[in-house]
């Protein structure tokens, strides 16, 4: 039974395997490799997974969920069509789906998978994410930090032999900056900084709202359909602007509209994110004691790393030309399949060890003397320790004949407790003595898995109590999971076949919605067609039909970008 590699990315997800050697992309019904991360409750009830999803996000956005991997690990919930999701739950549809496709494509089970996660997620995040695998039907025993699997991926492909990399991660709804060194064969993430809200969906909203200003209108004021509408012309501009210097855009808002960008402009546009994403690179750097004269190579990755002007901004703010590494898109998924084949002990990686880091600080309260109700934060683990870490911390009673201990354990960079998240909490009984005479050792021991186990001891009565923490604030318990399971089994990922008449059809519905006039007409005449051809249930006659439907669609949508 293989074992897979999936990035399951903000905007889009894909899966990998390793094979006799290779990383091999693991492409999904309709030959591509990208699923987008969207999810769409069709009206018969069955999910609707990536391609015809997104085109659904238009016609049918109360129906339809993208991005929710910016809320893996809250509370949020997601209510699709009546019926309610949480973000980790949404996740295990694109997880299902990247299964049942590596299932087709493999022609065996696929029973666990490797997943990558941006590195600065925090332990919340990564329980989720494993906890959508499990509800997917996936064992999840390894999560791969997505810079260690791009530094994995570029040093398998051999871009630059060994050195110390910057790996500049930037996806669609984040930004991950990580320091990593490559020597000897050993690939160690020397610091890990980011932003988990920062990303290429950003330079969406700010074309939009660009658009809309040289409308004369309030992008605030827009219907839910329409701001849906707007910036899917918004992503399509921006991706022209990869290969061109300047694009006169028409859309349809309220009347047939035309506005001219280049890159200068989205320069300027995007001039705030560039800034958060200079701290982030300074904020790396800082932590890993290094300058950018100390770096060798900075690798582009991600989707958004496709805009020109990253490697513009890159120039101008720290005097650095960037490499971008083959297919940023793919990269990290196919670290994490090179990660699923050390998992699975193949040969041909047999030299290859990965550390890697701990992205967070993980500490416990202490008393604040000048505000008792507001306890400091103590760090036990500091942020980019390398894991497997096991680190102590000696602590004392601020009590005379103090009973008891109340340890609470947090994770954060904060300074006050309230400003970290709160793991879980051990009470201890102690020997009874004058304050500051108890002698109390926390013992941290911190896995590759994200697993802390805390230890709390009274050294003087050798009693000792232990928690494995997982961070159970929104966790769902065995019964619960298993409830789930069995729940989310009748919502039935809607059937491969026939998917490329449903992706036609759903365009369709998508272009009728957006455009007006001879436009309109066009879309209206090819889905007569398409229907009638289906209704004939003669398989050559739709597939004669949807060619010419999938022709005009482009035509039109071709016309539309590049009027
Ligand atoms: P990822 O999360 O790595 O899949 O990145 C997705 C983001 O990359 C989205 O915001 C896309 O709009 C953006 N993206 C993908 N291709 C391009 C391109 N050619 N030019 C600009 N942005 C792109």
């Amino acid at each position: 039974m293989a074992i897979i590699g999936i990035d399951l990315g903000t905007t889009n997800s894909l899966a990998c395997v390793f094979q006799d050697g290779y990383t091999v992309l693991i492409p999904n019904s309709f030959g591509k490799m990208l699923t987008p991360s969207v999810v769409s409750v069709a009206e018969d009830g069955s999910i609707y997974v990536g391609a015809v999803a997104k085109e659904r996000m238009v016609t049918h956005p109360g129906a339809t969920a993208a991005s929710f991997k910016r809320y893996m690990g809250t509370n949020r919930i997601f209510e699709l069509s009546g019926r309610r999701f949480t973000p980790q739950e949404l996740s295990s549809f694109v997880l299902r789906q990247l299964r049942e496709d590596a299932e087709r494509f493999l022609g065996e089970e696929v029973r666990e998978a490797v997943i990558s996660v941006p590195a600065y997620f925090n332990n919340n995040q990564r329980y989720a994410t494993k906890e959508a695998g499990e509800l997917a039907g996936l064992k999840v025993e390894r999560l791969i930090n997505e810079p260690s699997a791009a530094a994995l991926t570029a040093s398998r492909l051999g871009g630059k032999e060994e050195g110390s990399f910057l790996v500049f991660d930037f996806g669609g709804g984040t930004l991950d900056v990580s320091v990593v060194d490559y020597f000897d064969n050993v690939i160690e993430i020397i610091a890990v900084s980011g932003d988990n809200h920062l990303g290429g969906d950003d330079f969406d909203e700010k074309i939009a709202r660009y658009f809309c200003e040289q409308c004369r209108m309030s992008y605030s004021d827009l219907a839910l359909e329409e701001k849906a509408s707007l910036l899917q012309h918004a992503e399509k501009c921006k991706r022209e602007l990869s290969s061109l210097k300047e694009v006169t855009y028409t859309f349809e808002l309220h009347g047939e509209r035309k506005v001219t960008v280049d890159n200068a402009r989205l320069a300027r546009l995007g001039q705030d994110l560039f800034d958060r994403a200079a701290q982030v690179i300074t904020g790396a750097l800082s932590d890993s004691g290094r300058r950018m004269e100390d770096v060798d190579e900075i690798i582009l990755v991600g989707g958004s790393s496709k805009m020109p002007v990253v490697g513009f901004f890159l120039l101008t703010a720290f005097g650095r030309e960037a490499h971008t590494a083959a297919s940023p898109d793919e990269i990290v998924a196919m670290g994490a399949g090179i990660y699923a084949g050390i998992k699975e002990r193949k040969e041909e990686l047999r030299d290859l060890v990965l550390t890697d880091t701990c992205p967070f600080t993980l500490g416990i309260n202490v008393v604040n003397p000048a505000d008792h109700q507001n306890p400091i934060m103590s760090p036990i683990i500091e942020r980019n320790s390398i894991l497997p870490s096991s680190k102590k911390g000696y602590y004392t009673n601020i009590r005379d004949y103090q009973e008891e201990m109340e340890i609470k354990i947090y994770q954060g960079e904060g300074y006050y407790c309230r400003e970290n998240i709160c793991l879980g909490e051990i009470r201890l009984d102690i020997a009874k003595k004058k304050k500051g005479e108890n002698r109390i050792e926390v013992c941290f021991t911190y896995d590759i898995n994200g697993i802390l186990l805390a230890e709390v001891s009274d050294l003087d009565r050798k009693i000792r109590k232990q928690a494995v923490l997982s961070s159970g604030q929104f966790r769902l318990s065995e019964e619960e999971l298993k409830r789930r399971v069995e729940e989310l089994k009748d919502f039935k990922l809607a059937p491969p076949g026939g998917i490329r008449t449903k992706l036609a059809l759903a365009r369709g519905e998508r272009l009728f919605v957006q455009m007006t006039g001879e436009r309109r007409r066009a879309v209206e005449m090819v889905m007569g067609n398409l229907h009638a051809a289906m209704g004939t249930q003669n398989d050559q006659t739709i597939a004669n039909c949807l060619k010419e439907a999938e022709a005009v669609f482009d035509f039109l949508e071709g016309k539309e970008r590049r009027e």
